[in-house]
């Protein structure tokens, strides 16, 4: 996953002269250290995660759009690997608030060291935490606004999630 609408890195200048989207395309990541190394039982092959891994997200993604309201998007998911997601995050998402439409990569399951139920439901989180960082895409941005929007997206994916699997 390129970093093409990204306006981190200093390149606002640039992208805000080449780009008439660039008030509209933003990116955020879902920064979280890898979870802790755990002996799961590979009770299927990794191609076979993948497959299970993909209709699963597809599913919840499904499921949260419809809560968070966020029909009115057209959002994709892709498996990404963790050399193409930035360090120490399990996830990003790339958006555009004019056209409605966002591209989240997460960790591809071959990737993680959790067991397959301990990965699914840490995809689901990252789903959960993306779609949260699009409800909140029509407020002001700025890079210091970043960090205090990451801690609130964080605090608000892991109570959705909680109350998600308390029933
Ligand atoms: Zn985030």
């Amino acid at each position: 996953m390129t970093h093409s609408n990204s306006v981190r890195l200093g390149f606002v200048v640039i992208v805000a002269v080449v780009s008439a989207n660039a008030q509209s395309a933003d990116s955020a990541s879902r920064e979280a250290p890898l979870p802790a190394l755990q002996r799961g039982s590979a009770v299927v092959s990794s191609y076979e995660q993948r497959q299970i891994a993909a209709s699963f997200v597809q599913e919840r993604l499904a499921v949260w759009q419809e809560r968070l309201r966020l029909k009115d998007w057209q959002i994709s998911i892709v498996m990404a690997r963790r050399s193409d997601l930035k360090p120490k995050t399990l996830g990003a998402t790339h958006w555009d608030k004019d056209k409605k439409c966002a591209s989240i990569s997460v960790l591809d399951p071959s990737d993680y060291n959790l067991s397959f139920r301990d990965i699914l439901n840490d995809l689901e989180l990252t789903i959960v935490h993306e779609l949260v960082h699009l409800d909140l895409a029509a407020l002001p941005r700025s890079e210091a606004s970043r960090s205090n929007e990451e801690h609130a997206v964080n605090k608000l994916a892991d109570a959705l999630l909680a109350l998600d699997r308390q029933r």
